[in-house]
């Protein structure tokens, strides 16, 4: 089919067979994630640690954490029962440039016997720009960043310390630190032709308006797609905004913002949000039937 209006050609030639993010091929191809990376950096006031990474799986699941040799074995047999498999993902459960010597390990692992699979991770920046050469190095095909700012004092409400460089950090400099290594990452990534698509929490009263000049900034830093996704606050999940009562948006709100946004936003619609170790088709979750205790001790 054709590029959107907002595309360059060869941006299209990379999406347009990736289950995520184009219409037809959602249909066609499947991905998986696994869920490797459990360790992260920074702490959000919307995460809890008990469960999957907001950077892209839905928050408040719980998924199944392997090795990096468990994940690959998981991996060949789904690519064994499901031959349309075409992406696989590393969104997680916490953050996978962080925790890179699992996720770098699970590419390398699988990518010997499917050399052919497109690989994506998802991060909060923060770690990433480390890894770049590697990333390049492996054919990584695209990242996706969770930015939630481009303002770090709108940070400090949404970040209370950050893992940096050996040392824990809080207060703005934590923001600016975080601020600084992600406009890193979008350069670096573009630099290197990696598509990048960014995630924004959006949390009412915090980062609502602002977040128009975010999708600004990372448009005009290479992001191809900018997605938002509502904040999910229940208190029996523990979150500090959970606890603080801080609301998630309306669907009308979520709406508004995702519509003065817009470009890219119709190739967005159907991310749904998997859990870090979602199998098959998009709209669908054949997890279940690829658990560990289910996945042969020898595959090939
Ligand atoms: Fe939690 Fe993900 Fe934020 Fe880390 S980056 S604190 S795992 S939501
Ligand atoms: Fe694709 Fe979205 Fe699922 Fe990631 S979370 S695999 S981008 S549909």
């Amino acid at each position: 089919s054709d590029a959107p209006e907002d595309m360059d050609p060869a941006t299209w030639a990379k999406v347009k067979d990736h289950p995520c993010y184009s219409e037809e091929a959602h249909h066609y191809f499947a991905r998986m994630h696994v869920a490797v990376a459990p360790a992260c950096n920074i702490q959000c006031n919307y995460c809890n640690r008990k469960y999957d990474c907001a950077n892209e799986s839905r928050p408040g699941v719980v998924s199944e954490r392997l090795t990096p040799e468990q994940a690959a074995r998981k991996v060949i047999a789904v690519a064994n029962e499901i031959p349309q498999l075409s992406v696989l993902g590393i969104a997680g459960p916490g953050d996978s440039a962080y925790d890179w010597k699992k996720t770098r390990e699970t590419f390398r692992l699988v990518t010997e016997q499917l050399p052919d699979i497109k690989l994506c991770l998802s991060s909060n920046g923060l770690a990433l720009p480390d890894h770049i050469d590697d990333l390049t190095e492996m054919n990584v095909d695209h990242v996706t960043l969770t930015i939630n700012m481009i303002d770090p004092e709108i940070g400090t409400r949404i970040y209370p310390w950050i893992f940096y460089d050996h040392q824990r950090r809080a207060g703005l400099e934590a923001s600016q630190i975080l601020h600084e290594r992600q406009m890193q990452s979008l350069d670096l990534l573009h630099e290197r032709g990696i598509l990048i698509k960014v995630n924004s929490v959006m949390i009412p009263g915090i980062n609502d308006d602002h977040l128009l000049e975010v999708n600004k900034e990372v448009k005009r830093r290479g992001a191809f797609l900018h997605n938002i996704m509502p904040l999910i606050s229940a208190p029996e999940h523990g979150t500090v905004f959970g606890l603080n009562g801080q609301r998630g948006p309306t669907a009308a709100e979520l709406k508004a913002l995702q519509d003065a946004c817009g470009g890219g936003a119709k190739l967005m619609k159907h991310c749904r949000q998997c859990r870090a170790d979602a199998v098959g088709l998009l709209g669908e979750d054949r997890g279940q039937e690829f658990t560990m205790d289910l996945v042969p001790e020898e595959v090939s």
